[in-house]
């Protein structure tokens, strides 16, 4: 049996063709899902009963336990817990250009940055696609706005569990589901290389961002283990490409590490590496926590790098901070819970 918050329509379809069933029934059935947020198949009142019944014997619904939450104004924070026990976190931001969510794509994760809360709790398992679409549909039910953002950039590395994120990015930008418009949809990836390409190809109109946070190999694969699998020059070679292909500006994220990847060389070194790319470098003030050494950048040596990048003419912005106060960063509100058991 699969949660039919699982599944996508066109996947949906061919379900109902193979019980020689019309192809319609999916238009229907995500209509009663995610317009009038059914929770039973027998609030469903205009399919036949014995359609009912196969969906039944096929498809169960669930929703994830809302186990605690931290709010501040910008910002509210969740701990989920799933029907195995294991917890995950998601985020919602409120912007004046909407409400967006921070969703997390796997439990734990096996990437191993160096300054990361989230590699601290290795990789137990993906998410399932419902696991990643209850994250949004049961805090929007929770706050009672409607989300008009997801950035998958929460705990997890998205395109280690691809299948499933991409099913997911159908199901929400899906015209008779939550509809968010695929411009509104961001994936963050510390840079798996082959799946570069693949989504350029398969989800052209998503927003990509690349967690780069350093100039060279030499430095990236002393904080980043991921860099040596996959070299600075083999993901902006991927990068190009998606660009060429998409059309679409690319995001390199940056977070600002004292002492470390933050020097005036580094923001020369950055802007060669981005210089006349459809692209722009977002660079954010590493919140610290108290289980990894690594201390956040001045606000003065930011403004500086920033200045030196803006001096080179490279699009950048410092990311504004949500909810310090309520412990957003990755991982954190995870492993506070888990510690104070
Ligand atoms: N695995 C994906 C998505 C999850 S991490 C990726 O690497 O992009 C989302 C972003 O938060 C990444 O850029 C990550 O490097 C960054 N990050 C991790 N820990 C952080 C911290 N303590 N403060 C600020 N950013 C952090």
């Amino acid at each position: 049996m699969n949660s039919i918050y699982g599944i996508t329509r066109k996947k949906l379809e061919d379900y109902f063709i193979s019980k020689k069933d019309k192809k319609f029934r999916a238009t229907q059935i995500f209509e009663w899902l995610y317009r009038k947020n059914i929770k039973s198949f027998d609030e469903i009142s205009n399919i036949n009963k014995e359609a009912i019944n196969n969906l039944k014997n096929d498809f169960y619904f669930n929703k994830l336990k809302i186990v605690a939450k931290e709010e501040d104004t910008d910002v509210k924070k969740y701990l989920f817990e799933l029907d195995d026990g294991n917890k995950i976190e998601s985020v919602i931001m409120y912007h004046d250009y909407g409400t967006s969510i921070c969703i997390s794509s796997q439990i734990g994760c096996n990437m191993g940055c160096a300054f990361c809360e989230s590699g601290r709790l290795k990789k137990i398992r993906n998410l399932t696609t419902d696991e990643m679409l209850l994250q949004v549909i049961q805090a929007q039910e929770d706050i009672k706005k409607r989300i008009s953002h997801i950035v998958i950039m929460g705990i997890g590395e998205p395109f280690d569990n691809y299948d499933n994120v991409i099913d997911f990015i159908n199901i929400v930008n899906d015209p008779y589901s939550l509809a968010i418009g695929i411009r509104h949809i961001t994936v963050s990836t510390c840079g798996i290389v082959p799946k570069i390409y693949e989504f350029a190809k398969e989800c052209s109109g998503a927003n990509l961002a690349i967690s780069l946070h350093a100039p060279t190999n030499e430095l990236r694969s002393k904080i980043m283990k991921i860099n040596n699998a996959y070299k600075i020059e083999d993901i902006m070679k991927a990068v190009k490409d998606y660009i060429n292909i998409t059309n679409r500006k690319v995001t390199f994220e940056y977070i600002m590490l004292n002492n470390i990847n933050d020097t005036d060389e580094c923001a020369e070194k950055l802007s060669d590496l981005v210089k006349g790319l459809n692209a722009y470098v977002n660079l954010i003030p590493y919140n610290e926590t108290h289980n990894i050494g690594f201390k956040r950048s001045d606000a003065s040596q930011i403004s500086r790098f920033y200045d030196i990048l803006k001096k080179n003419k490279i699009n950048v912005t410092i990311r504004r901070e949500f909810g310090s106060n309520v412990s957003a960063a990755c991982g954190q509100l995870r492993s506070k819970k888990e510690e104070v058991k």
